[in-house]
């Protein structure tokens, strides 16, 4: 497993990877993670990469919950 989204890895990035999230708009952040929001590419920081994987898995979760439910 390489190192991303630290080190070696974004040395060659602009500002090693920094910039401004589009999500939660924090300036100066290391926006590494491409995510789709609502159609559209973006970059998003960890927080917010890891809050959207969180969001998606409780929908997948519930999804599974009302399958089996039925
Ligand atoms: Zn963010």
């Amino acid at each position: 497993m390489s190192k991303a989204h630290r080190g070696k890895g974004i040395r060659d990035l602009p500002h090693y990877g920094r910039g401004t999230c589009a999500r939660c708009e924090t300036k100066n952040i290391k926006a590494l993670y491409e995510v789709e929001i609502d159609g559209k590419k973006v970059n998003v920081c960890k927080k917010c990469n890891a809050a959207l994987n969180n969001a998606k898995k409780a929908t997948v979760a519930t999804e599974t919950a009302k399958e089996s439910a039925e």
